[in-house]
């Protein structure tokens, strides 16, 4: 399957899902289908409600974290960008397209299962270097 079906898939669910405003039982199935156990770490994300919005002010920065077991993983969802390892290994490798923290995103901004956060801006630069920070 190429990237480009993959992504396309997903938005397709996504916009079925808001317009329901929930993810039908053909959804979870076709979700699965599509990505497997990534859709199934995803949906632990969710339900755990691991997917955080940041909003900094008053400059009204918007920074997307998924809290991990080991540590939070910065997004870029505009850019299909995560900082996991998954990404960089295997989607730069092209053997996974989206890792389970960008279908998790996507799911969460759809349906609105994610929390906000608001911090200042005097802290963008702390917290941006802490989540872009590798995995040790
Ligand atoms: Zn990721």
């Amino acid at each position: 399957m190429s990237e480009n079906s993959e992504i396309k898939t997903l938005n397709t669910i996504c916009r079925e899902a808001k317009a329901q405003g929930k993810l039908s039982g053909k959804n979870l199935t076709d979700l699965y289908d599509l990505f497997g156990q990534r859709f199934t770490k995803a949906l632990e994300a969710l339900k755990e409600n691991r997917v955080k919005k940041y909003v900094f002010r008053p400059s009204g920065r918007t920074v997307w974290i998924v809290v991990g077991r080991e540590r939070d993983y910065l997004l870029m969802p505009e850019a299909e960008f995560c900082t996991c390892d998954d990404f960089y290994f295997r989607v730069l490798d092209r053997k996974i397209h989206l890792c389970y923290h960008l279908i998790a995103q996507k799911i969460a901004r759809n349906l609105g299962w994610y929390e906000t956060l608001e911090e200042n801006d005097e802290l963008y630069d702390t917290l941006m270097s802490e989540w872009k920070k590798p995995t040790p």
